[in-house]
Protein backbone atom coordinates (compact mmCIF):
# COMPACT_ATOMS: atom_id res chain seq x y z
CA UNK A 1 0.00 0.00 0.00
CA UNK A 2 0.99 3.45 -0.51
CA UNK A 3 2.01 4.97 2.35
CA UNK A 4 0.19 7.53 4.15
CA UNK A 5 0.82 11.13 5.67
CA UNK A 6 -1.11 10.52 8.56
CA UNK A 7 -3.55 6.42 9.72
CA UNK A 8 -5.99 7.31 12.75
CA UNK A 9 -6.87 5.05 14.63
CA UNK A 10 -10.35 5.26 16.07
CA UNK A 11 -13.65 6.20 14.31
CA UNK A 12 -14.84 7.85 17.24
CA UNK A 13 -14.98 11.74 17.67
CA UNK A 14 -11.66 12.49 18.64
CA UNK A 15 -10.35 10.10 15.72
CA UNK A 16 -12.85 12.06 13.20
CA UNK A 17 -12.23 15.27 14.61
CA UNK A 18 -8.87 14.91 14.34
CA UNK A 19 -9.41 13.29 10.30
CA UNK A 20 -11.64 16.64 9.81
CA UNK A 21 -8.91 19.04 11.17
CA UNK A 22 -6.13 17.72 9.34
CA UNK A 23 -7.90 17.71 5.87
CA UNK A 24 -8.26 21.10 6.96
CA UNK A 25 -5.02 21.93 7.69
CA UNK A 26 -3.68 20.81 5.14
CA UNK A 27 -6.28 19.19 1.82
CA UNK A 28 -3.43 17.69 -0.02
CA UNK A 29 -2.44 15.10 2.89
CA UNK A 30 -3.39 11.39 2.13
CA UNK A 31 -5.09 11.00 5.55
CA UNK A 32 -6.71 7.21 6.54
CA UNK A 33 -9.06 6.11 9.31
CA UNK A 34 -8.92 2.84 10.19
CA UNK A 35 -11.77 1.41 12.50
CA UNK A 36 -12.74 -2.11 13.95
CA UNK A 37 -16.76 -0.70 14.43
CA UNK A 38 -18.76 1.03 11.44
CA UNK A 39 -17.20 4.89 13.03
CA UNK A 40 -20.89 5.76 14.07
CA UNK A 41 -21.23 2.76 15.97
CA UNK A 42 -18.37 4.02 18.19
CA UNK A 43 -19.06 4.58 22.24
CA UNK A 44 -19.01 8.35 21.46
CA UNK A 45 -22.09 7.47 20.04
CA UNK A 46 -23.48 6.37 23.56
CA UNK A 47 -22.76 9.35 25.43
CA UNK A 48 -26.00 11.09 26.76
CA UNK A 49 -25.48 13.86 28.94
CA UNK A 50 -23.40 16.40 27.02
CA UNK A 51 -20.34 18.46 26.13
CA UNK A 52 -19.52 21.53 28.67
CA UNK A 53 -18.86 25.03 27.66
CA UNK A 54 -18.78 28.30 29.58
CA UNK A 55 -22.02 30.11 26.93
CA UNK A 56 -23.14 31.81 29.56
CA UNK A 57 -26.64 31.51 28.06
CA UNK A 58 -28.64 28.93 30.81
CA UNK A 59 -26.32 31.01 33.29
CA UNK A 60 -25.15 34.44 32.45
CA UNK A 61 -22.82 34.78 34.66
CA UNK A 62 -20.81 31.68 33.60
CA UNK A 63 -17.26 32.16 32.72
CA UNK A 64 -14.15 30.37 31.18
CA UNK A 65 -12.25 30.71 34.49
CA UNK A 66 -15.01 28.97 37.02
CA UNK A 67 -15.19 25.63 34.22
CA UNK A 68 -11.15 26.31 34.47
CA UNK A 69 -11.42 26.02 38.35
CA UNK A 70 -14.15 23.35 38.42
CA UNK A 71 -12.21 20.92 36.41
CA UNK A 72 -9.21 21.17 38.26
CA UNK A 73 -10.84 21.22 41.74
CA UNK A 74 -12.75 18.33 40.08
CA UNK A 75 -9.46 16.32 39.15
CA UNK A 76 -8.12 16.73 42.95
CA UNK A 77 -5.46 18.75 41.68
CA UNK A 78 -3.69 16.14 39.85
CA UNK A 79 -4.77 17.65 36.57
CA UNK A 80 -2.26 19.74 34.29
CA UNK A 81 -3.63 23.75 34.68
CA UNK A 82 -1.79 24.70 30.88
CA UNK A 83 -3.94 22.02 29.31
CA UNK A 84 -7.21 22.64 31.31
CA UNK A 85 -7.07 26.32 30.20
CA UNK A 86 -6.53 24.91 26.49
CA UNK A 87 -9.51 22.52 27.25
CA UNK A 88 -11.91 25.65 28.64
CA UNK A 89 -10.89 28.29 26.75
CA UNK A 90 -11.22 26.02 23.10
CA UNK A 91 -15.06 25.14 24.92
CA UNK A 92 -17.47 27.88 23.18
CA UNK A 93 -15.43 27.85 19.74
CA UNK A 94 -15.82 24.04 19.36
CA UNK A 95 -19.52 24.33 20.55
CA UNK A 96 -19.99 26.75 17.81
CA UNK A 97 -18.18 25.10 15.36
CA UNK A 98 -19.77 21.87 15.56
CA UNK A 99 -23.53 23.98 15.50
CA UNK A 100 -22.11 25.62 12.19
CA UNK A 101 -21.51 22.09 10.75
CA UNK A 102 -24.91 20.58 11.49
CA UNK A 103 -24.88 19.33 14.99
CA UNK A 104 -28.66 20.24 16.73
CA UNK A 105 -28.04 21.38 20.06
CA UNK A 106 -30.97 21.39 22.08
CA UNK A 107 -31.91 24.94 22.60
CA UNK A 108 -33.64 27.37 24.94
CA UNK A 109 -36.38 29.69 24.74
CA UNK A 110 -34.66 32.70 23.39
CA UNK A 111 -33.30 30.33 20.85
CA UNK A 112 -29.48 30.31 22.42
CA UNK A 113 -27.96 26.60 22.79
CA UNK A 114 -29.81 25.05 26.00
CA UNK A 115 -27.23 24.04 29.15
CA UNK A 116 -28.23 21.97 32.13
CA UNK A 117 -26.69 21.60 35.27
CA UNK A 118 -23.85 18.37 35.52
CA UNK A 119 -21.97 16.99 38.67
CA UNK A 120 -19.06 18.46 40.27
CA UNK A 121 -19.54 21.96 38.00
CA UNK A 122 -20.70 25.85 39.55
CA UNK A 123 -23.14 26.80 37.06
CA UNK A 124 -25.11 24.64 34.27
CA UNK A 125 -22.88 24.43 31.58
CA UNK A 126 -23.54 21.39 29.57
CA UNK A 127 -24.66 21.44 25.88
CA UNK A 128 -26.89 18.31 24.68
CA UNK A 129 -28.63 17.62 22.47
CA UNK A 130 -31.70 15.75 24.47
CA UNK A 131 -29.90 12.31 25.86
CA UNK A 132 -28.23 11.41 22.31
CA UNK A 133 -25.16 13.70 23.14
CA UNK A 134 -22.57 11.83 21.19
CA UNK A 135 -24.71 10.47 18.60
CA UNK A 136 -25.72 13.55 16.84
CA UNK A 137 -22.12 14.47 17.42
CA UNK A 138 -20.36 11.79 15.83
CA UNK A 139 -22.96 11.73 12.88
CA UNK A 140 -22.28 15.56 12.24
CA UNK A 141 -18.11 14.54 12.10
CA UNK A 142 -18.93 11.50 10.06
CA UNK A 143 -20.00 13.40 7.55
CA UNK A 144 -17.99 16.16 7.69
CA UNK A 145 -15.00 13.30 6.89
CA UNK A 146 -16.87 12.14 4.09
CA UNK A 147 -17.31 15.07 2.75
CA UNK A 148 -13.68 15.78 3.03
CA UNK A 149 -12.34 13.04 1.49
CA UNK A 150 -10.83 10.83 4.16
CA UNK A 151 -10.56 8.27 3.33
CA UNK A 152 -11.95 5.21 5.71
CA UNK A 153 -11.25 1.39 6.46
CA UNK A 154 -13.98 0.26 8.40
CA UNK A 155 -13.33 -2.98 10.18
CA UNK A 156 -10.31 -3.11 10.42
CA UNK A 157 -8.61 -4.14 13.62
CA UNK A 158 -5.15 -2.74 14.33
CA UNK A 159 -2.82 -4.74 15.91
CA UNK A 160 0.94 -3.85 16.24
CA UNK A 161 2.90 -0.36 15.79
CA UNK A 162 5.87 -1.14 13.42
CA UNK A 163 9.18 0.39 14.85
CA UNK A 164 12.28 1.58 14.19
CA UNK A 165 14.17 2.54 16.78
CA UNK A 166 12.76 5.64 18.53
CA UNK A 167 10.06 6.65 15.63
CA UNK A 168 7.43 4.18 13.80
CA UNK A 169 6.39 3.27 10.24
CA UNK A 170 3.32 2.80 10.41
CA UNK A 171 1.02 0.27 11.89
CA UNK A 172 -0.18 -3.37 11.07
CA UNK A 173 -4.30 -3.79 10.77
CA UNK A 174 -6.14 -7.24 10.55
CA UNK A 175 -8.94 -6.76 7.21
CA UNK A 176 -11.79 -8.29 9.67
CA UNK A 177 -13.78 -9.11 6.37
CA UNK A 178 -11.02 -11.14 4.59
CA UNK A 179 -9.00 -12.09 7.94
CA UNK A 180 -5.68 -10.36 5.77
CA UNK A 181 -2.97 -8.78 7.77
CA UNK A 182 -2.37 -5.69 5.90
CA UNK A 183 0.51 -3.02 6.01
CA UNK A 184 0.09 0.75 6.69
CA UNK A 185 2.88 2.76 6.11
CA UNK A 186 2.88 5.87 7.59
CA UNK A 187 4.30 9.18 7.94
CA UNK A 188 2.33 9.57 11.21
CA UNK A 189 0.13 7.48 13.12
CA UNK A 190 -2.60 8.73 15.56
CA UNK A 191 -3.85 6.78 18.36
CA UNK A 192 -8.07 7.93 19.07
CA UNK A 193 -9.01 3.87 20.25
CA UNK A 194 -10.88 5.42 23.34
CA UNK A 195 -11.22 3.80 26.81
CA UNK A 196 -10.07 0.52 28.73
CA UNK A 197 -13.06 0.47 31.23
CA UNK A 198 -14.88 -2.47 29.85
CA UNK A 199 -12.31 -4.39 31.53
CA UNK A 200 -14.33 -4.28 34.41
CA UNK A 201 -16.75 -6.24 32.45
CA UNK A 202 -20.03 -6.78 33.51
CA UNK A 203 -19.30 -3.94 35.99
CA UNK A 204 -19.30 -1.36 32.90
CA UNK A 205 -20.93 1.12 31.23
CA UNK A 206 -18.91 0.95 28.35
CA UNK A 207 -19.50 -0.72 24.74
CA UNK A 208 -17.74 -3.69 24.01
CA UNK A 209 -15.16 -2.90 21.66
CA UNK A 210 -13.78 -0.56 24.57
CA UNK A 211 -10.96 -2.88 25.93
CA UNK A 212 -7.94 -0.02 25.44
CA UNK A 213 -6.57 -1.66 21.75
CA UNK A 214 -4.90 1.17 21.06
CA UNK A 215 -3.08 1.47 25.06
CA UNK A 216 -2.03 -1.95 25.12
CA UNK A 217 -0.03 -1.48 21.56
CA UNK A 218 1.42 1.36 22.37
CA UNK A 219 2.45 0.12 25.63
CA UNK A 220 3.74 -3.14 23.72
CA UNK A 221 5.76 -0.22 21.37
CA UNK A 222 7.51 1.10 24.78
CA UNK A 223 5.63 4.13 25.03
CA UNK A 224 4.10 4.74 28.57
CA UNK A 225 1.21 5.31 30.35
CA UNK A 226 0.27 7.59 32.50
CA UNK A 227 -2.36 7.82 35.79
CA UNK A 228 -3.69 3.92 34.64
CA UNK A 229 -5.12 3.75 38.66
CA UNK A 230 -7.57 6.32 38.10
CA UNK A 231 -10.61 4.68 36.97
CA UNK A 232 -13.95 6.06 37.03
CA UNK A 233 -17.28 4.57 38.29
CA UNK A 234 -19.84 6.54 37.39
CA UNK A 235 -22.75 6.51 39.98
CA UNK A 236 -25.78 5.59 38.28
CA UNK A 237 -25.35 2.49 36.25
CA UNK A 238 -28.41 -0.19 35.37
CA UNK A 239 -28.20 -2.88 38.30
CA UNK A 240 -28.39 -5.64 36.23
CA UNK A 241 -26.12 -4.91 32.73
CA UNK A 242 -24.55 -1.70 34.08
CA UNK A 243 -25.65 0.26 30.76
CA UNK A 244 -25.28 4.12 31.88
CA UNK A 245 -27.88 6.50 32.96
CA UNK A 246 -26.60 9.70 32.46
CA UNK A 247 -25.57 12.10 34.90
CA UNK A 248 -28.69 14.28 33.27
CA UNK A 249 -31.20 11.85 34.90
CA UNK A 250 -29.83 14.26 38.20
CA UNK A 251 -28.99 17.62 36.34
CA UNK A 252 -32.48 17.42 35.18
CA UNK A 253 -33.86 16.35 39.34
CA UNK A 254 -33.63 12.89 39.90
CA UNK A 255 -33.13 12.12 43.85
CA UNK A 256 -30.98 9.16 45.20
CA UNK A 257 -33.02 6.78 47.97
CA UNK A 258 -31.67 4.24 50.16
CA UNK A 259 -33.79 1.69 51.23
CA UNK A 260 -35.24 3.71 54.43
CA UNK A 261 -36.26 6.25 51.95
CA UNK A 262 -33.71 8.44 52.79
CA UNK A 263 -32.15 11.46 50.15
CA UNK A 264 -28.59 10.11 51.73
CA UNK A 265 -26.78 12.30 50.04
CA UNK A 266 -27.01 14.98 52.41
CA UNK A 267 -25.22 13.00 54.46
CA UNK A 268 -22.11 12.97 51.86
CA UNK A 269 -22.32 16.39 50.22
CA UNK A 270 -24.68 18.55 51.56
CA UNK A 271 -24.35 21.64 48.97
CA UNK A 272 -24.29 19.67 45.95
CA UNK A 273 -26.68 16.63 46.67
CA UNK A 274 -26.69 14.14 43.72
CA UNK A 275 -24.81 16.57 42.03
CA UNK A 276 -21.04 15.90 43.30
CA UNK A 277 -18.58 14.83 41.52
CA UNK A 278 -18.79 11.32 40.51
CA UNK A 279 -16.23 9.72 42.48
CA UNK A 280 -17.66 10.87 45.46
CA UNK A 281 -21.52 10.55 44.53
CA UNK A 282 -19.81 6.77 43.55
CA UNK A 283 -18.40 6.26 46.85
CA UNK A 284 -21.50 7.02 48.50
CA UNK A 285 -23.85 4.98 47.00
CA UNK A 286 -21.18 2.24 47.61
CA UNK A 287 -21.01 2.87 51.59
CA UNK A 288 -24.83 2.75 51.92
CA UNK A 289 -24.88 -0.57 50.46
CA UNK A 290 -21.95 -1.93 52.57
CA UNK A 291 -23.53 -0.66 55.60
CA UNK A 292 -26.78 -2.43 54.61
CA UNK A 293 -29.10 0.50 53.86
CA UNK A 294 -29.16 -0.82 50.03
CA UNK A 295 -32.14 -2.82 48.50
CA UNK A 296 -31.22 -6.44 48.11
CA UNK A 297 -32.04 -8.65 44.68
CA UNK A 298 -31.01 -11.69 43.04
CA UNK A 299 -29.50 -9.58 40.53
CA UNK A 300 -26.71 -8.09 43.32
CA UNK A 301 -27.37 -5.09 46.13
CA UNK A 302 -28.54 -1.75 44.78
CA UNK A 303 -30.47 1.88 45.07
CA UNK A 304 -32.82 3.60 43.51
CA UNK A 305 -32.61 6.76 41.01
CA UNK A 306 -36.27 8.48 41.42
CA UNK A 307 -37.41 10.44 38.84
CA UNK A 308 -41.03 9.87 39.04
CA UNK A 309 -41.62 13.85 40.46
CA UNK A 310 -40.03 14.77 37.38
CA UNK A 311 -43.77 14.31 35.67
CA UNK A 312 -43.82 12.38 32.26
CA UNK A 313 -43.57 15.30 30.39
CA UNK A 314 -39.94 16.22 31.26
CA UNK A 315 -38.37 12.82 31.22
CA UNK A 316 -40.26 11.99 27.80
CA UNK A 317 -38.78 15.31 26.28
CA UNK A 318 -35.49 15.19 27.80
CA UNK A 319 -34.35 11.72 28.90
CA UNK A 320 -36.43 9.84 26.41
CA UNK A 321 -33.64 6.90 25.82
CA UNK A 322 -32.92 6.68 29.75
CA UNK A 323 -36.65 6.10 29.95
CA UNK A 324 -36.52 3.48 27.25
CA UNK A 325 -33.05 1.43 28.71
CA UNK A 326 -35.16 1.38 31.97
CA UNK A 327 -37.70 -0.47 30.51
CA UNK A 328 -35.67 -2.47 28.42
CA UNK A 329 -33.10 -3.75 30.54
CA UNK A 330 -35.24 -3.52 33.82
CA UNK A 331 -38.48 -3.43 33.64
CA UNK A 332 -39.43 -0.04 34.95
CA UNK A 333 -40.76 2.94 34.03
CA UNK A 334 -38.83 5.87 35.49
CA UNK A 335 -42.27 7.86 34.88
CA UNK A 336 -44.03 5.64 37.17
CA UNK A 337 -41.20 3.96 39.85
CA UNK A 338 -37.82 4.52 40.34
CA UNK A 339 -34.83 2.68 38.50
CA UNK A 340 -32.78 0.24 40.44
CA UNK A 341 -29.29 1.50 39.95
CA UNK A 342 -25.53 0.74 41.17
CA UNK A 343 -22.03 2.59 40.30
CA UNK A 344 -20.51 1.19 36.81
CA UNK A 345 -17.07 1.43 35.85
CA UNK A 346 -17.24 4.11 33.01
CA UNK A 347 -14.05 6.22 32.04
CA UNK A 348 -10.40 5.97 32.17
CA UNK A 349 -8.75 9.05 33.24
CA UNK A 350 -5.05 7.27 32.50
CA UNK A 351 -4.07 6.72 29.21
CA UNK A 352 -1.45 7.11 27.04
CA UNK A 353 1.09 10.32 27.64
CA UNK A 354 1.02 12.99 25.90
CA UNK A 355 1.71 16.72 25.47
CA UNK A 356 -0.68 19.66 24.89
CA UNK A 357 -0.29 18.25 21.30
CA UNK A 358 -0.88 14.87 21.48
CA UNK A 359 2.42 13.88 20.67
CA UNK A 360 3.79 10.67 22.45
CA UNK A 361 7.61 10.38 23.61
CA UNK A 362 7.86 8.18 19.87
CA UNK A 363 8.28 10.42 16.67
CA UNK A 364 5.79 10.62 14.63
CA UNK A 365 3.10 8.16 17.22
CA UNK A 366 0.07 10.79 18.46
CA UNK A 367 -2.45 10.31 20.86
CA UNK A 368 -6.48 11.88 21.34
CA UNK A 369 -9.14 11.48 23.18
CA UNK A 370 -10.29 8.84 26.24
CA UNK A 371 -7.11 6.57 25.39
CA UNK A 372 -4.77 9.63 25.76
CA UNK A 373 -3.56 10.95 28.91
CA UNK A 374 -3.04 15.23 28.47
CA UNK A 375 -4.19 15.71 31.21
CA UNK A 376 -7.17 17.53 31.86
CA UNK A 377 -8.90 15.02 33.96
CA UNK A 378 -6.72 14.42 36.10
CA UNK A 379 -8.22 12.16 39.45
CA UNK A 380 -11.32 12.29 38.40
CA UNK A 381 -13.06 13.80 35.41
CA UNK A 382 -16.29 15.59 35.46
CA UNK A 383 -19.41 14.88 33.62
CA UNK A 384 -19.21 16.72 29.90
CA UNK A 385 -15.76 17.09 30.10
CA UNK A 386 -14.94 13.87 27.99
CA UNK A 387 -17.20 14.80 24.92
CA UNK A 388 -15.01 18.30 25.31
CA UNK A 389 -11.66 16.46 25.61
CA UNK A 390 -11.86 14.39 22.57
CA UNK A 391 -13.08 17.94 20.30
CA UNK A 392 -10.45 19.58 21.28
CA UNK A 393 -7.46 17.38 21.79
CA UNK A 394 -8.99 15.55 18.88
CA UNK A 395 -8.63 18.75 16.92
CA UNK A 396 -5.37 19.59 17.89
CA UNK A 397 -3.58 16.44 17.43
CA UNK A 398 -5.08 16.45 14.00
CA UNK A 399 -3.57 19.28 13.10
CA UNK A 400 0.04 18.74 14.60
CA UNK A 401 0.21 15.32 12.75
CA UNK A 402 -0.79 17.37 9.46
CA UNK A 403 1.41 20.52 10.41
CA UNK A 404 4.59 18.03 11.61
CA UNK A 405 3.81 14.77 8.95
CA UNK A 406 6.10 16.58 6.77
CA UNK A 407 9.24 16.30 8.95
CA UNK A 408 9.07 12.33 8.41
CA UNK A 409 10.17 10.60 5.93
CA UNK A 410 7.53 8.03 4.80
CA UNK A 411 7.17 4.38 6.45
CA UNK A 412 7.86 1.19 4.66
CA UNK A 413 6.76 -2.22 6.70
CA UNK A 414 8.75 -5.23 5.63
CA UNK A 415 7.35 -8.21 3.56
CA UNK A 416 9.23 -10.44 7.19
CA UNK A 417 7.43 -8.19 9.78
CA UNK A 418 4.02 -8.67 7.89
CA UNK A 419 4.39 -12.40 7.78
CA UNK A 420 5.43 -12.45 11.94
CA UNK A 421 2.25 -11.10 12.52
CA UNK A 422 -0.14 -13.13 10.35
CA UNK A 423 2.37 -16.09 12.16
CA UNK A 424 1.18 -14.78 15.61
CA UNK A 425 -3.06 -14.63 14.40
CA UNK A 426 -2.54 -18.40 12.79
CA UNK A 427 -0.89 -19.48 16.35
CA UNK A 428 -3.90 -18.97 18.17
CA UNK A 429 -6.08 -20.80 15.62
CA UNK A 430 -4.70 -24.03 16.30
CA UNK A 431 -6.87 -25.74 19.23
CA UNK A 432 -4.25 -28.70 20.54
CA UNK A 433 -3.79 -30.31 23.97
CA UNK A 434 -5.02 -28.41 27.00
CA UNK A 435 -6.58 -25.16 26.31
CA UNK A 436 -8.26 -22.02 27.85
CA UNK A 437 -11.15 -20.48 26.60
CA UNK A 438 -11.62 -16.65 26.19
CA UNK A 439 -15.11 -16.33 28.12
CA UNK A 440 -14.22 -17.35 31.16
CA UNK A 441 -10.85 -15.66 31.32
CA UNK A 442 -12.48 -12.22 30.42
CA UNK A 443 -15.36 -12.79 33.17
CA UNK A 444 -12.80 -13.60 36.22
CA UNK A 445 -10.75 -10.59 35.06
CA UNK A 446 -13.66 -8.31 35.17
CA UNK A 447 -14.68 -9.67 38.76
CA UNK A 448 -10.60 -9.38 40.51
CA UNK A 449 -10.85 -5.89 38.91
CA UNK A 450 -14.04 -5.04 40.42
CA UNK A 451 -13.38 -7.20 43.67
CA UNK A 452 -9.76 -6.10 44.66
CA UNK A 453 -9.00 -2.83 42.03
CA UNK A 454 -12.47 -1.34 42.06
CA UNK A 455 -14.20 1.73 44.19
CA UNK A 456 -12.40 1.17 47.55
CA UNK A 457 -9.26 -0.37 46.97
CA UNK A 458 -6.01 -1.72 50.08
CA UNK A 459 -2.53 -2.77 49.34
CA UNK A 460 -3.81 -6.57 50.68
CA UNK A 461 -6.88 -6.49 48.19
CA UNK A 462 -4.66 -5.00 44.86
CA UNK A 463 -2.21 -7.84 45.59
CA UNK A 464 -4.68 -9.90 45.10
CA UNK A 465 -5.88 -8.80 41.87
CA UNK A 466 -2.04 -8.67 40.81
CA UNK A 467 -1.66 -12.01 41.56
CA UNK A 468 -5.10 -13.04 39.28
CA UNK A 469 -4.22 -10.44 36.48
CA UNK A 470 -0.72 -12.47 36.61
CA UNK A 471 -2.24 -16.37 37.00
CA UNK A 472 -4.68 -14.99 34.29
CA UNK A 473 -1.95 -13.73 31.78
CA UNK A 474 -0.37 -17.39 32.48
CA UNK A 475 -3.33 -19.10 31.30
CA UNK A 476 -4.08 -16.60 28.72
CA UNK A 477 -0.90 -18.52 26.95
CA UNK A 478 -3.27 -21.16 26.29
CA UNK A 479 -6.19 -19.61 25.00
CA UNK A 480 -7.22 -21.28 21.17
CA UNK A 481 -9.90 -19.59 18.71
CA UNK A 482 -12.12 -22.11 17.45
CA UNK A 483 -13.47 -20.70 14.95
CA UNK A 484 -11.40 -21.24 11.84
CA UNK A 485 -13.26 -19.07 9.41
CA UNK A 486 -11.30 -15.86 8.32
CA UNK A 487 -14.37 -14.31 7.53
CA UNK A 488 -15.20 -11.88 10.59
CA UNK A 489 -13.97 -13.97 13.21
CA UNK A 490 -15.07 -12.72 15.83
CA UNK A 491 -13.72 -15.32 18.18
CA UNK A 492 -10.20 -14.29 17.36
CA UNK A 493 -11.11 -10.62 17.93
CA UNK A 494 -12.31 -11.42 21.28
CA UNK A 495 -9.30 -13.09 22.17
CA UNK A 496 -7.32 -10.09 20.92
CA UNK A 497 -9.34 -8.18 22.42
CA UNK A 498 -9.17 -9.90 26.13
CA UNK A 499 -4.72 -9.80 25.91
CA UNK A 500 -4.77 -6.27 25.26
CA UNK A 501 -7.04 -5.70 28.31
CA UNK A 502 -4.43 -8.39 30.40
CA UNK A 503 -1.94 -6.32 29.34
CA UNK A 504 -3.62 -2.74 30.42
CA UNK A 505 -4.74 -4.20 33.84
CA UNK A 506 -1.34 -5.05 35.15
CA UNK A 507 -0.56 -1.11 34.97
CA UNK A 508 -4.26 -0.15 36.45
CA UNK A 509 -3.28 -2.35 39.14
CA UNK A 510 0.37 -1.85 39.53
CA UNK A 511 -0.10 2.30 39.98
CA UNK A 512 -3.51 1.12 42.72
CA UNK A 513 -1.09 -0.29 44.88
CA UNK A 514 1.73 2.01 44.07
CA UNK A 515 0.00 4.96 44.67
CA UNK A 516 -0.24 5.23 48.65
CA UNK A 517 -2.81 7.77 49.21
CA UNK A 518 -6.46 8.29 48.38
CA UNK A 519 -6.99 10.93 45.36
CA UNK A 520 -9.91 11.22 42.82
CA UNK A 521 -11.46 8.33 41.97
CA UNK A 522 -8.84 6.28 43.68
CA UNK A 523 -9.98 5.44 47.15
CA UNK A 524 -7.25 3.57 49.29
CA UNK A 525 -8.84 2.74 52.89
CA UNK A 526 -5.33 1.97 54.14
CA UNK A 527 -4.63 5.85 53.08
CA UNK A 528 -7.79 7.50 53.38
CA UNK A 529 -5.72 11.21 53.17
CA UNK A 530 -4.63 12.88 50.21
CA UNK A 531 -0.89 13.05 50.27
CA UNK A 532 0.43 15.92 48.40
CA UNK A 533 3.80 15.77 49.65
CA UNK A 534 4.57 12.59 48.34
CA UNK A 535 2.32 11.90 45.31
CA UNK A 536 1.18 15.24 43.88
CA UNK A 537 2.42 13.72 40.83
CA UNK A 538 1.18 11.73 37.69
CA UNK A 539 2.64 7.72 37.49
CA UNK A 540 3.90 6.18 34.22
CA UNK A 541 4.09 3.07 33.56
CA UNK A 542 6.41 1.58 30.35
CA UNK A 543 6.90 -1.62 29.41
CA UNK A 544 10.45 -2.31 29.18
CA UNK A 545 12.06 -6.01 28.28
CA UNK A 546 8.50 -7.47 28.54
CA UNK A 547 8.04 -6.02 31.99
CA UNK A 548 6.67 -3.22 33.96
CA UNK A 549 8.56 -0.28 35.15
CA UNK A 550 7.20 1.97 37.19
CA UNK A 551 8.09 6.16 36.75
CA UNK A 552 6.75 9.88 37.52
CA UNK A 553 5.78 12.79 36.09
CA UNK A 554 5.50 16.34 37.48
CA UNK A 555 1.95 18.01 37.75
CA UNK A 556 1.94 21.41 35.76
CA UNK A 557 0.66 24.05 38.07
CA UNK A 558 -0.82 27.41 37.45
CA UNK A 559 -2.84 29.83 39.12
CA UNK A 560 -4.64 27.35 41.44
CA UNK A 561 -3.16 26.43 44.25
CA UNK A 562 -3.74 22.72 46.21
CA UNK A 563 -6.84 22.99 48.25
CA UNK A 564 -8.62 20.90 50.42
CA UNK A 565 -11.53 19.51 48.25
CA UNK A 566 -15.47 19.85 49.68
CA UNK A 567 -18.46 20.03 47.90
C1 LIG B 1 -22.51 5.27 28.07
C2 LIG B 1 -21.58 6.43 28.07
C3 LIG B 1 -22.08 7.72 28.16
C4 LIG B 1 -21.21 8.81 28.15
N1 LIG B 1 -21.74 10.07 28.25
C5 LIG B 1 -20.91 11.14 28.20
C6 LIG B 1 -21.42 12.47 28.23
O1 LIG B 1 -22.62 12.69 28.27
N2 LIG B 1 -20.55 13.49 28.21
C7 LIG B 1 -19.20 13.31 28.14
O2 LIG B 1 -18.45 14.27 28.12
N3 LIG B 1 -18.69 12.05 28.08
C8 LIG B 1 -19.51 10.98 28.11
N4 LIG B 1 -18.98 9.71 28.05
C9 LIG B 1 -17.55 9.55 27.78
C10 LIG B 1 -17.28 9.82 26.31
O3 LIG B 1 -18.39 9.47 25.54
C11 LIG B 1 -16.07 9.04 25.81
O4 LIG B 1 -14.99 9.25 26.66
C12 LIG B 1 -15.70 9.48 24.41
O5 LIG B 1 -16.81 9.44 23.55
C13 LIG B 1 -14.57 8.65 23.84
O6 LIG B 1 -14.35 9.06 22.51
P1 LIG B 1 -13.11 8.54 21.67
O7 LIG B 1 -13.21 9.16 20.33
O8 LIG B 1 -11.87 8.76 22.46
O9 LIG B 1 -13.32 6.97 21.57
P2 LIG B 1 -14.56 6.07 21.07
O10 LIG B 1 -15.75 6.87 20.73
O11 LIG B 1 -14.69 5.00 22.07
O12 LIG B 1 -14.01 5.46 19.71
C14 LIG B 1 -12.96 4.53 19.68
C15 LIG B 1 -12.71 4.16 18.24
O13 LIG B 1 -11.54 3.37 18.17
C16 LIG B 1 -11.76 2.27 17.33
N5 LIG B 1 -10.87 1.18 17.75
C17 LIG B 1 -10.64 0.73 19.01
N6 LIG B 1 -9.78 -0.30 18.98
C18 LIG B 1 -9.44 -0.47 17.68
C19 LIG B 1 -8.59 -1.38 16.99
N7 LIG B 1 -7.90 -2.34 17.62
N8 LIG B 1 -8.49 -1.28 15.65
C20 LIG B 1 -9.20 -0.34 14.96
N9 LIG B 1 -10.02 0.53 15.56
C21 LIG B 1 -10.12 0.47 16.91
C22 LIG B 1 -13.23 1.95 17.47
O14 LIG B 1 -13.69 1.27 16.33
C23 LIG B 1 -13.83 3.35 17.60
O15 LIG B 1 -14.08 3.88 16.33
C24 LIG B 1 -19.83 8.61 28.05
C25 LIG B 1 -19.32 7.32 27.94
C26 LIG B 1 -20.18 6.25 27.99
C27 LIG B 1 -19.59 4.87 27.93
Amino acid sequence: MKPFDIVIVGGGGAGLYAAMEAMKTNPSLNIAVLSKVYPNRSHTSAAQGGANAALGNTAKDDTIEMHIFDTIKGSDYLADQDAVDVLCSEAPKIIRELENIGTPWSRLEDNTIAQRPFGGAGRPRCCYCADKTGHTILQTLYEQCLRKGVIFFNEYFALKLSVNGSRSRGLLAMNMKTGKVEAFPAKTVIFATGGYAKMYWNRSSNAAGNTGDGQAIAYRAGIPMKDMEFVQFHPTGLRKSGLLVTEGARGEGGFLINKDGERFMARYAKEKMELGPRDLVSRSIETEILEGRGFDSPAGKYIHLDLTHLGADLIKARLPQIREMSLNFEGVDPIEEPIPVRPTAHYSMGGIDTDNFGRTIMEGVYAAGECACVSVHGANRLGGNSLLDILVFGRIAGRTAAEEAGKFEPGTISEAELKDSVDDLRSRMQPSGHYERYGALREELGQTLALNVGIFREASLVKKGINDISELQDRFKKVRVFDSSDVFNTNLMQVLELQNMLDLAETVAAGALAREESRGSHTRIDFPVRDDEKWHKHTLATRINGKISAGEKPVTMGRYELQERTY
